[in-house]
């Protein structure tokens, strides 16, 4: 059997932004349902489809997609993963959406027309990109969670300082039981997430796998569970709550997208039960 050419990329290293291609319009939770398709011709491959929703897809050097490469009804066993490069004739990004959070990262989605790409951009053997797919998303759901941890810290730091200062009805909001028990329902929730948090990370600081059934507690925990904190701080600034300066309504548009993306909460709950 001859030997594949190895994959060169043309970028100097250390200078890419990379982007991660698996969801498309039609395929979200159900990501083995896939049209991308990449036909064999000869040495190359050729793409046709769209991805949709893509972290840094407008600024990326590199994406990694996902494509389908056989034709005979498979669904996970028959999906493929490619690296192809910013500059590429036929692959561009979307127009960058206009999200309800996280606006400082960019989002699109891709497009691939007729895109022709040399068949050494194959990462690994055709049908290994599910199961290279399910490994980037776990590691995704490890990393996503950890701002959910740093925005608490931040939302009970302002919470304390701000009710303090604060005063109705002659006294610092602070205190007024109803205060109180929302910044101890916030300081709760802290000392519950930090270490689930700590354990992923220490996890992978230690070059272990982490375990499906741990990384899908820990983001349905993060994701759904801290709306109840954020909101807390959010109505103990009232109206400044609501406003642009006091970055409390960012940090709950951000929050909102860990219930939804690298798999939503209703398909973390499928896979605990699964993994039971
Ligand atoms: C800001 C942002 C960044 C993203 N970045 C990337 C990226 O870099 N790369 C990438 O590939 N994708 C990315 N995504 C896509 C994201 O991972 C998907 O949008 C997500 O998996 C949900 O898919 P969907 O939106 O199609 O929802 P759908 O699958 O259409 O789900 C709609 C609703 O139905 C529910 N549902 C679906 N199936 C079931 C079921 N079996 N049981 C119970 N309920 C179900 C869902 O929970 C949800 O409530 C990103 C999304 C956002 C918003």
């Amino acid at each position: 059997m001859s030997k594949r050419k190895k994959y060169v990329p043309k970028l100097a290293k250390g200078e890419w932004i990379g982007c991660m291609g698996l969801t498309e319009p039609s395929a979200g939770s159900d990501v083995a349902a896939l049209k991308t398709r990449a036909i064999k011709k000869g040495d190359e491959y050729v793409l046709n489809g769209s991805k949709a929703f893509i972290t840094n897809a407008p600024i990326a050097d590199v994406a990694v997609a996902y494509a389908r490469t056989s034709t005979d009804g498979e669904r996970h066993d028959g999906i493929s993963a490619f690296i192809i490069e910013k500059g590429t004739k036929g692959f561009s990004a979307g127009k960058k959406l206009h999200k309800f959070g996280m606006r400082t990262s960019y989002t699109s989605d891709l497009i691939f027309e007729d895109c022709v790409i040399p068949a050494e951009n194959l990462l690994g053997k055709e049908g290994d990109g599910f199961s290279m797919a399910m490994q980037t998303v776990e590691w995704d759901r490890s990393t996503i969670i950890a701002p959910i941890v740093g925005g608490c810290i931040f939302a009970l730091k302002r919470s304390c300082e701000y009710s303090k200062q604060r005063e109705q009805f002659g006294r610092a909001v602070s205190e007024f039981q109803a205060v109180k028990h929302k910044i101890a329902d916030i300081k709760i929730f802290l000392e519950a997430a930090r270490p689930l948090v700590y354990r992923i990370a220490w996890c992978k600081d230690q070059g272990q796998p982490i375990n499906h059934l741990e990384a899908a507690i820990t983001k349905l925990f993060l994701g759904d569970w801290s709306l109840v904190p954020i909101d807390n701080a959010f109505v103990i600034h009232g109206s400044y709550g609501y406003c642009h300066e006091y970055d409390i309504e960012k940090l709950y548009r951000d929050s909102r997208l860990l219930p939804v993306a690298g798999g939503t909460s209703e398909i973390q709950k499928l896979i605990i039960s699964k993994l039971m």
